[in-house]
């Protein structure tokens, strides 16, 4: 009886500290001129809207989540301004209890439903275990809260000379659970996989696989606040800095913020979060090894290419946009997912600081790529667990080409 009731308390406790959503409204609103994208921008950098995606340009959606509380002020914003708008999501706090609903504690490790990172760590060490000889564990980096930053190295030993080794990362955006899932499926793959094409790659390269990169952040989605995206440090009445607007290349030269409440806020300085700076050092230390570094992100199905602070085609654009573009259509193959192909200031927004233009710009990773998985919007960051799969499978195949392209480059030209 006494632990019934200890645990009816503990529930109790539990769901009483948790953020919840009722009534925060996704909305997409679509500006049509010059006026609705500056005052769009004005609206970004206030607190108390979540824009899941940000803004663009004219014609290009910007999905925000609004409270109940600023319904009002948002309709009397948008509805001056010349913009379309539509509803995605009326209510998702019933997107988030459908998905808790989904996660099954103490399930086996596997891709029908998403998992702590207790259990994501669990898994990593059970297969540094199984495979004493292929896989090592890493610990790249600690997080404020003082979580490791764990990853494997996977190593069959055939790997020969520089720049042979894939890095693949996920999870610097804590909300974005899709992209940890794809990359455990991908290490899987690796290791499991029996299709000819995949063990080849497999084993002529060392492949880093770090699921969690902002472990804290990631933790607080599981516990606290699904729709968290920052680190976890403490900057006075608000909490957490943006990882991927904390590297140290351009760091905080456009689209990011320097107000601690923002979604975007890029630190104090460059490598202020624990997370960022211990890894960055592991990182540096191996930089020489990478052909490919790739981070995955969500949402939006886009496959981008550095740089983040200029729309000039730097370094070698000529070269990584067509694979890029190969790389998307190998990924439409499979379940007919179209993605959008090119630089991010290009592309999507100016941003700066993000891991993938410190690998370029200050290491020189010949190939560097971030992927935006699904979906565009119908779901955004709450994409069910039903779609973690078929998102694994097309992925792989994409990220499969990238590293096969790669190495036909590198041995005509590295
Ligand atoms: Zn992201």
């Amino acid at each position: 009886m006494r632990l019934v009731l200890v645990a009816i308390l503990w529930i109790g406790c539990s769901s009483a500290t948790r953020v919840r959503f009722d009534n925060h409204t996704l909305y997409r609103f679509t500006p049509k001129d010059d006026q609705a994208i500056d005052t769009l921008r004005q609206l970004e950098q206030s607190v108390g809207y979540d824009f899941w995606t940000s803004v663009n340009g004219v014609g290009m959606p910007v999905d925000i989540l609004v409270p109940p509380q600023k319904k009002r002020e948002i309709m009397e914003v948008v509805e001056a301004l010349a913009v379309d708008q539509e509803i995605l999501m009326s209510n998702i706090q019933e997107e988030i209890d459908r998905e808790a609903g989904s996660l099954r504690a103490g399930d086996t490790f596997g891709w029908n439903s998403y998992h702590t990172i207790e259990e994501i760590y669990n898994w990593l060490r059970s297969l540094s275990t199984k495979y004493p000889k292929i896989v090592t564990l890493v610990e790249a980096g600690r997080s404020h809260e003082n979580r490791p930053v764990l990853g494997v190295k996977v190593s069959f030993g055939k790997a020969t000379g520089q720049r042979q080794a894939v890095w693949i990362d996920s999870n610097i955006h804590a909300r974005e659970w899709i992209s940890g899932a794809v990359n455990t499926y991908i290490l899987n793959a690796l290791l499991t996989s029996t299709d000819r094409s995949i063990r080849n790659l497999a084993e002529r390269h060392d492949w880093y696989i770090f699921p969690v990169l902002n472990p804290d952040g990631f933790h607080y989605t599981y516990t606290t606040n699904r729709m968290w995206r920052k680190t976890r440090t403490p900057y006075g009445l608000c909490v957490g800095a943006d990882p991927n607007r904390n590297w140290d290349y351009k760091w905080n030269q456009g689209g990011s913020s320097s107000i601690p409440c923002t979604e975007t806020y890029a630190g104090p300085r460059a490598f202020s979060e624990a997370c960022t700076a211990s890894t960055s050092r592991y990182l540096g230390g191996i930089a020489k090894e990478l052909l490919v570094y790739v981070s995955f992100h969500s949402y939006s199905q886009m496959l981008l290419l550095p740089y983040g602070h200029t729309a000039q085609h730097l370094d070698n654009y000529n070269v990584t946009y067509p694979i890029a573009v190969e790389a998307a259509n190998s990924l439409t193959k499979r379940y007919g997912t179209r993605y959008t192909v090119g630089n991010v200031a290009e592309t999507i927004y100016v941003a700066t600081g993000s891991s993938m233009d410190w690998l370029k710009g200050v290491h020189h990773v010949p190939f560097a790529y971030t992927y935006e998985l699904r979906d565009t919007g119908k779901y955004g960051f709450l994409l069910p667990a039903d779609q973690i799969i078929p998102t694994a499978e097309e992925t792989l195949d994409s990220v499969l080409t990238i590293v096969r392209e790669a190495d036909k480059i590198s041995e005509k030209v590295l």
